[in-house]
């Protein structure tokens, strides 16, 4: 990815400073591989790279893993710092950083070297990196654009083989390790997460795929993803193996009409909340607003879940470049559930789905 590294972390320098605060610390996570290309795995050993304005960025890593950094996509072109086991690593953080002022730290940086940098400048005010960087990282250039279709077109045709399949008499977690398989075969390298929820328990919208068998009249929740060149794959698609229960239908109308009219509200200058609320208008005016009992999306790209949300508290208006599931949903205890989701992509003039698999019911065998 060209442009990943120095025009990244030049642009996260300008937008720390745009956010008034003198320092932003970047320890492994999303935000490091999206920043610097670096993908070390989060340990107790520390590395932070540093991003200050008018300074220039420094990575400071464990020296045993110094070989390792300068393989990344920055490692040769940004000063590397190092630290030895049995060094204070704190110590080491401290001269690369403002002695004062407001520090963003990348929002999953483990507490111990968030309370570690605070004790290095107790004087500081730490706030969530994700004030500079969730708004970097909402905006998806065109090749994140293309890996995240790419991804969402490996999730449909997982979902296009899986209605191919029989599922009448297979357990919930056979039908997700099927899922599983049929990601990969679909071109992902990773499998995140394969929900599969059957009859009564697709009202439960995490529920962990279990023991129980598929029945005729089930309707089944499936709601999968993994991710392809890292970028995230998350689709929903709830069907009914042979006929559905009495009422499914009218709940199933109601979700899909929801998520139509959500997607055809997104455009630039639309606000977040905006989204969350035609769908819900949708969905209350079917009677079935108290069963409606999540956000609308969520945004997506590194992580499953990232910003922008699209939620009733969301006032961000939306922007071009900027991807998102559509994922509304009813949920009746103990009788089923349904979720139909798409992730979305904000263009110049509206928006485009990212998946394209049928929304229409499939009555599976
Ligand atoms: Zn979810
Ligand atoms: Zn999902
Ligand atoms: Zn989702």
């Amino acid at each position: 990815m060209a442009d990943i590294g120095l025009d990244r972390i030049r642009r996260a320098q300008i937008e720390t400073e745009r956010a008034g605060l003198s320092a932003l610390l970047v320890t492994p996570s999303a935000d490091l591989v999206y920043l610097a290309g670096y993908d070390p795995p989060p340990l107790e050993r520390l590395t932070c790279l540093v991003v200050r304005p008018a300074h220039d960025p420094v990575l400071l890593v464990p020296e045993l893993e110094h070989p390792r950094a300068l393989e990344s996509p920055v490692g040769k072109r940004i000063d590397i710092a190092t630290w030895r086991d049995g060094e204070d690593p704190y110590g080491a953080l401290s001269p690369l950083l403002p002695d004062e002022g407001r520090l963003g730290a990348t929002d999953q940086m483990w507490a111990l070297h968030l309370l570690g940098a605070q004790r290095a400048r107790p004087h500081a005010e730490f706030v969530p990196g994700s004030t500079v960087l969730a708004k970097l990282r909402a905006l998806k250039d065109p090749d994140e654009l293309e890996l995240l279709s790419r991804a969402a077109r490996g999730a449909d045709e997982a979902f296009r083989q899986l209605v191919e399949s029989r599922l009448e008499g297979l357990r919930e977690e056979e039908v997700a390790v099927l899922l599983g398989g049929l990601l990969k075969d679909a071109g992902h390298e990773e499998v995140n997460f394969t929900i599969v929820a059957a009859g009564p328990n697709g009202a439960s919208p995490h529920h962990e795929p279990g023991g129980r068998a598929i029945r005729g009249g089930d309707p089944v929740v499936l709601d999968f993803g993994g991710r392809v060149g890292r970028y995230c794959s998350d689709i929903s698609r709830t069907v009914s193996v042979g006929d559905p229960p009495s009422g499914f239908e009218e709940v199933y109308e109601a979700v899909r009409d929801a998520q139509e009219t959500a997607f055809r509200a997104v455009g630039p200058g639309v606000r977040a909340a905006e989204i969350d609320r035609v769908a819900r208008d949708v969905i209350e005016r079917a009677g079935f607003g108290e069963r409606f009992i999540h956000r609308t999306g969520h945004g997506i790209g590194l992580e499953a879940h990232e910003a922008p949300y699209i939620s009733p508290d969301n006032q961000q208006p939306l922007e071009p470049g900027m991807c998102f599931s559509i994922e509304p949903g009813i949920y009746l205890e103990g009788r089923f559930g349904v979720r139909i989701e798409d992730i979305v992509a904000v263009t110049e003039i509206g928006a485009t789905r990212l998946n394209r698999a049928s929304r229409d019911l499939e009555r599976v065998g």
